[in-house]
């Protein structure tokens, strides 16, 4: 790819007049922007990013200039006898408003049996430039006046607030207070009807939460409240106030990622936003939480303080990655979120880090273009946030803390590099941080720690840890071996060391789960480590990490998958959900050695069952008086994994209450399994179709999701067939959620092949609908996390070779290979060994 010069090395603009036009139906818009801004002494013009715009005037310092545009997005300005230094531009220009959800786009619903729409923008990382003309990089931070012209009778929201509306014949002209200095990929608006719910935060700053109407008002208190005590507790904890006088936080009926941290007016997915409290699970809520803590921590971190360049959005993304579980923490201690660090975090980022050819956290970015293509989400945000909290537990919660603070206070309203975070939080710590956590950031994979013992001999060593094929490696890493054993060293750097041992402290690694390793005990330290889980000695993360490991051991072919059903046996009276979470991975580690093998499939659908069944029995299909939520959450899990068990009391139990019960009415916690075993095992031949219809009629994002999630389990090939098709069709699916209609059928075993088959039958349909989009990787990626046979593998090289020549495919691409073979190999190498140790239970 080539590398396309910085736009802010010839002009920095200072300050934006922007004032536009919004014509939803005839879907354009029109403009003038007025900019002032300096160019070098010895430039022959001005260049300003502009992208898709029909540019209609130019004035450069109130004379007309002439201008062109050329390829990469570029706008040229000069006069005969232009010279660098103070200009004003105006210019203006007019654009189309299209689908794309990128730049201004609509979002449509109904309401009342009305179809209606919002208009929306999402700029990050470079669609600025297709609304107005800019300097569109993250460096060129300027002030920013805006005014739109809209239609009337309708709410108008911006980063500020809104200082003055006036109505004119059938439009409304809604002027915003100045922004503080910003980068233009920050900026928002949206527009329509909507309705909100307010509160004010300990420092004064305004919280607004706002949805559709055709969501209820109750849907929005839980928000509104995480949203308020977030801020109150950053403005704390960075002991740096909020910077804007609002906070607005808008659901958007369609929305590409999950949310975008735009300063003062955050834009979420419907379901990352609203709670109704009579449809949503405590899981969904533990997810809104997040997000809002997210998205609230870049309002300091990336957007007060930004990077200097995409090469790294990573440290904004880490960032806001941990500090997600951190704010969530502080609010409700009693949801122990970092057991849910370990669950989701921890695994996304140790199994894709495990694979040959994966990304370094930090890589080079040359155009903004490339950064779908090197943005790995279990890398960038999930490897990233645990390389921070790694950091934070080297260093000390006090010191990061307090270099944070320095952070903010030298840098606000500028721009910075990782090494200006690594001096403040080195300076706070007395430790060379920038050596440490460069060779993390810079190094892709991570190590695997070996520990044996001999008498009081207990050698260390590392290696790089992969699953499936790679080439040899001799990395080594700075690993903080967090070991209770006073004896064993802070860091282990070499590539071996023997440790005398004189006392006898528990010879554990990385306790707490902060670093990013993994350890590969000896036989006889692991045994003891068993044992003290069947003696309920270690603590719900120990337990959890322990089995967690094992699986990735066993998925890098260290230890044979066979020995993961005897560990799971010392899990039988656990009772923690985070814990549960894991058996149910391991579970589905071993689904898929047991695929082709009938008798196998239901050797081990039997052991789920058992395992299972001491949870089934004590917490029963109904909730009861005062239990934890804890208990709530997994008694989905357990009756999730008695279904699969195909448990007759479980399954019948299911049936019944689908049968009995309207599905709104169904409890939110076990919705989607009641629902998934109606079409999977229930006789009610119309159930698609009216599930189907139900799915188009509600405006309830999660209970959607729910039945989604259970008309992808169908074993009809029919039915399958008929949802393939309803893919592309998304006036029932919209384009934001196919990704996952797509990944749940191809993880049902019986749509596998129908959907493998329909993703590379329409894949001129996701190009079209995806291809200037970050979610156009999901189709090779989640095809490369499910296929697992050698001929899937062979489709697979085949159908997506020849598209590695895209540049946002091509890294996928290459890792999906090695995954599938990795998956192919194991499955060869200890598929016998798992059906016979099946077999003999
Ligand atoms: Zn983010």
């Amino acid at each position: 790819m080539h590398t396309v010069s910085q736009l802010i090395d010839q002009f920095i603009p200072e300050h934006y007049d922007l004032s536009l036009t919004l014509e939803r139906e005839a879907r354009r818009f029109s403009g003038i922007v007025t900019i002032q801004g300096t160019s070098q002494a010895n430039a022959r013009h001005i260049v300003l990013h502009s992208k898709d715009l029909a540019i209609e005037s130019v004035t450069l310092d109130g004379r007309s200039a002439e201008f062109a545009s050329s390829d990469n997005d570029e706008l040229f300005i000069t006069q005969s006898d232009f010279q660098g230094g103070k200009h004003t531009l105006v210019i203006g220009f007019a654009g189309q408003i299209s689908d794309a959800m990128h730049g201004l786009y609509p979002c449509y619903y109904e309401h009342d049996g009305i179809k209606k729409e919002l208009l929306a923008t999402q700029f990050e990382s470079h669609h600025a430039r297709e609304v107005f003309p800019c300097i569109d990089e993250p460096a060129a931070k300027a002030t920013f006046d805006v005014t739109l012209t809209t239609e009337k009778d309708i709410t108008v929201l911006g980063n500020m607030p809104v200082v003055s509306q006036v109505v004119s014949d059938a439009h409304l002209i809604t002027t915003f207070d100045r922004t503080p200095r910003m980068s233009t990929y920050l900026l928002a608006w949206t527009t329509g009807e909507l309705h909100r719910k307010t509160a004010t935060t300990k420092s004064g700053a305004e919280v607004n939460i706002w949805a559709t109407p055709a969501q209820p008002a109750e849907s929005l208190d839980f928000a509104l409240d995480i949203a308020t005590r977030t801020i109150d507790f950053f403005d704390e904890y960075f002991d740096t106030p909020y910077p804007l006088p609002k906070s607005d936080h808008v659901a958007l009926p369609d929305f590409s990622s999950g949310a975008m941290e735009n300063w003062g007016l955050i834009t979420y997915r419907e379901i990352a936003l609203l709670a109704d409290p009579a449809t949503t699970s405590i899981a969904s809520k533990h997810y809104i939480a997040t997000v809002i803590a997210h998205e609230l921590s870049h309002q300091w971190f990336g957007n007060l303080v930004t990077m200097q360049w995409w090469n790294n959005l990573w440290l904004n993304e880490s960032f806001a990655t941990l500090m997600e579980y951190i704010a969530v923490d502080a609010l409700h201690p009693e949801w122990n979120v970092w057991l849910d660090f370990a669950t989701m975090e921890s695994i996304a980022a140790l199994r894709r880090d495990s694979i040959d050819g994966v990304q370094a956290v930090q890589v080079a970015v040359n155009h903004p273009d490339e950064i779908s293509t090197l943005f790995d989400g279990a890398i960038v945000y999930a490897k990233g946030a645990r390389l921070l909290r790694m950091l934070q537990q080297y260093i000390g919660h006090e010191a990061f803390q307090t270099g944070l603070k320095t952070y903010f206070k030298s840098h606000a309203y500028s721009n910075t590099i990782g090494d200006n975070l690594w001096q403040a939080l080195g300076e706070a710590s007395g430790k060379d941080i920038t050596a440490f956590m460069n060779t993390w950031i810079s190094q892709p994979g991570y190590p695997v720690l070996s520990v044996s013992k001999q008498g009081d001999q207990i050698t260390l060593s590392q290696q790089q840890f992969f699953t499936g094929p790679h080439q040899p490696s001799h990395k080594l890493w700075p690993i903080p071996l967090e070991s209770p054993c006073s004896e064993m060293p802070e860091l282990l750097s070499t590539k071996t060391e023997t440790i005398t041992r004189h006392h006898q402290t528990p010879l554990r690694f990385n306790v707490g789960d902060t670093a990013h390793f993994i350890t590969h005990y000896s036989d006889e330290l692991l045994a003891k480590l068993i044992d003290e889980v069947r003696e309920g000695k270690l603590s719900p993360l120990d337990r959890l990490q322990l089995l967690h490991e094992q699986t990735l051991l066993a998925r890098g072919g260290v230890i044979s998958s066979a020995t993961l059903l005897p560990l799971l046996d010392a899990y039988k009276h656990e009772q923690t959900e985070a814990v549960w979470d894991i058996i149910g991975i391991a579970i589905s580690e071993l689904k898929k050695f047991v695929e082709t093998d009938a008798v196998a499939e239901k050797q081990l659908r039997t052991f789920t069952a058992n395992l299972a069944r001491n949870e089934y029995t004590r917490l029963g299909w109904t909730a009861k008086p005062n239990e934890t939520e804890q208990d709530t959450k997994l008694r989905a899990n357990i009756i999730g994994l008695m279904i699969y068990g195909e448990d007759s009391d479980a399954i019948a139990t299911a049936l019944s209450t689908y049968e009995n019960t309207p599905i709104e009415k169904l409890d939110p916690e076990l919705r989607g399994l009641i629902i998934s075993a109606a079409v999977r095992h229930g006789k009610d031949a119309t159930i698609i179709d009216s599930l189907l219809k139900q799915y188009q009629a509600s405006s309830s994002a999660e209970l959607q999701q729910d039945i989604a999630c259970g008309l992808t389990s169908t074993k009809d090939t029919v039915a399958i067939e008929k949802l393939l098709s309803t893919l592309t069709n998304s006036s029932i699916i919209r384009a934001q959620d196919t990704g996952r209609w797509y990944v749940w059928l191809l993880r049902n075993r019986d749509g596998r092949s129908l959907a493998w088959q329909w993703v590379r039958d329409n894949w001129s349909w996701i190009e079209k609908t995806f291809a200037g989009d970050k979610s156009y990787d999901d189709y090779p990626r989640y095809s490369a996390g499910v296929l697992s046979t050698k001929a899937q593998l062979d489709e697979y090289r085949q159908f997506f070779t020849p598209l590695s020549e895209v540049p946002s495919l091509t890294r996928v691409i290459a890792i999906g290979i090695v995954e599938i073979e990795g998956r192919v190999n194991l499955i060869e190498h200890d598929g016998q060994a798992v059906r016979d140790a099946l077999a003999k239970l």
